[in-house]
């Protein structure tokens, strides 16, 4: 395992490609530092005893110790482990972690690569372990780019009037193929040490270009990082965790960029056969990914309750009926959706690859709620605190020779508190509800890991209703029996074996 001052050096070496408005810059620029403090939490944690069970796990395809972050889940154990381990780390941050993008992707590309295999006599699942294996070695960072730029929104890839605004294919040639597009809203990229491509959507045969997945350095030839960094307003007087953090959001352009073949994972360009693999793909990176959401997102809804606990006792009304209800409702959402996690690790099933993969139905209706609470929970913080989150002067009026007393004389309320440790509450909250990241992250919150409009679609497409209706049949008297319940879901290795056969019966007319 690596330490974060080796991931900090390999980024240094990079070529610098960001660009953070008109400036192009390099890895060590002080805008990034926020995003980096935060990945440091996960290869920090990974080398301390106390933590080592939840952030490291043994590799399949080595057997050595690695980061649990460059892990393929291969039990139930392991989708468990990652879980706890994400709502843990996120407390350390105030948010999200960012670094399980990456390894959610490795983990959808290590089912569909082996199917493919299976499916079409291709060697892509070799290829992707190889990698896996170099991945795990270096203990590298990677974020995950899925989401195109998309155009017209009701249109298919090949209808869009620019056919751009998909990532596609636009040459295969001997040792690889040469891509174009942008990928949107990337998180983490440019203190990522690679980006794993793949596609957003279903793609049909028309659509075949489209269906590409690979992984690039992020400072590959041809790739340019469009970056907005996020940052909470530093403290000059007093340190604190949640100031220090920082995110990035990204477009990844790419400018005709070539991808050598052993880290190509999918390409409907040069193989046609393959295109009905990209929405099973961009399905299970969304599915590994929610299950991730059911760690971070009790964390980030635990961060708001701690917060709003605690300015509740500032304020000096924290046993009042309304404030304890307002609080409970935050508590309740975050207890429910880590236990559809855990619940859909429970439910998970090993799939042919021996991937473990978790239960789609409660996977989604735990992210879903995550995603629909989201600014309930603001609100609630924003209702407890008053309005000084949002009117708090500056830092340095607390500790200004003229008026410093004056204003912290001001900032009296609950007389058990000192006036100090009021205003770092404060100046946490103003960081965590009204500034430029806390901006990021209530959107990130609604469409990260797709938007609950997507979960929705997920959910309705594994659930049986006709299987559901019997209850109702049963109970209305028009059946005369019901039989024992069971989850009316297609689950995720029925899918596996149902899309298999349907390739394998296709290949053999052909
Ligand atoms: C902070 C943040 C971080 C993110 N990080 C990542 C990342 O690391 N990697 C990554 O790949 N993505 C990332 N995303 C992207 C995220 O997954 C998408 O924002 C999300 O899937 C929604 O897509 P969109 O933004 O294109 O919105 P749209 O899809 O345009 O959605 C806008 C609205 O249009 C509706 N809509 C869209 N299409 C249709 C249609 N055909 N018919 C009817 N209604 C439709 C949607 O339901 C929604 O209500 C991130 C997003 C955020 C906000």
């Amino acid at each position: 395992m690596k330490t974060f001052e080796d991931y900090v050096q390999r980024l240094y070496k990079m070529k610098p490609n960001v660009y953070i408005s008109e400036e192009k810059v390099g890895r060590d620029d002080p805008r990034l530092k926020g995003g980096m403090r935060i990945i440091k939490e996960t290869f920090d944690k990974a080398h301390e005893p106390e933590w080592e069970d939840i952030c490291t796990a043994t590799s399949h395809l080595t057997g050595k110790k690695i980061n649990r972050f460059c892990h393929i889940h291969q039990s139930e154990d392991d989708l468990l482990k990652k879980q706890l381990m994400t709502r843990q780390l996120c407390h350390r941050c105030g948010g999200c972690i960012q670094r399980c993008m990456g390894i959610d992707s490795l983990n959808a590309l290590s089912v569909i690569t082996y199917e493919m295999d299976q499916a079409l006599g291709t060697d892509h699942y070799i290829r992707f372990n190889k990698y896996m294996e170099y991945f795990q070695e270096n203990d590298l960072v990677a974020s995950c780019a899925q989401t195109d730029a998309k155009g017209d929104r009701l249109k298919r890839p090949h209808e869009q009037v620019d056919p751009d605004q998909y990532l596609r294919v636009i040459e295969t040639r001997e040792h690889g193929i040469v891509v174009r597009g942008c990928k949107v809203n990337i998180t983490n990229t440019p203190y990522a040490d690679e980006m794993i491509v793949v596609p957003c959507r279903y793609m049909g045969p028309e659509d075949k270009d489209y269906a590409v997945a690979f992984a690039l350095p992020t400072d590959w030839d041809g790739v340019k990082l469009l970056t907005r960094p996020a940052n909470f307003r530093k403290s000059k007087f007093a340190e604190a965790p949640v100031l220090e953090i920082g995110d990035c959001e990204t477009f990844i352009i790419f400018d005709d960029v070539f991808v050598p073949n052993d880290r190509v994972f999918l390409n409907g360009h040069g193989d046609p056969r393959q295109t009905p693999y990209a929405g099973f793909l961009a399905l299970m990176f969304a599915h590994y990914h929610r299950h991730s959401y059911t760690g971070c997102k009790p964390a980030v809804s635990e961060v708001i309750a701690s917060a709003a606990a605690l300015v509740a006792e500032y304020n000096g009304i924290e046993n009042t009926s309304h404030a304890r209800d307002k609080i409970s409702h935050i508590i309740g959402t975050a207890e429910l959706v880590f236990a559809a996690g855990e619940s859909s690790a429970k439910h998970s099933e090993k799939a042919p690859s021996g991937t473990q993969v978790p239960d789609e139905i409660l996977t989604n209706a735990g992210r879903r709620l995550a995603g629909e609470m989201i600014y309930e929970e603001y609100k609630i913080l924003a209702d407890l605190s008053g309005g000084l989150i949002a009117t708090l002067p500056f830092e340095e009026t607390f500790f200004s020779e003229e008026v410093g007393e004056l204003a912290m004389k001001y900032l009296q309320r609950n007389p058990r508190v000192k006036p100090e440790n009021i205003l770092r509450c404060f100046k946490g909250i103003e960081g965590m509800a009204v500034s430029d990241l806390a901006g990021v992250m209530q959107v990130a919150g609604l469409h990260g890991g797709g938007s609950p409009q997507m979960e929705t679609i997920t959910m309705m497409m594994r659930y049986d209703i006709e299987k559901l209706k019997d209850i109702a049949k049963y109970l209305f008297g028009i059946k005369k029996k019901l039989k024992r319940y069971e989850r009316p879901t297609v689950t995720p290795r029925k899918q596996l074996e149902k899309f298999r056969e349907a390739m394998l019966r296709k290949r053999n007319q052909e």
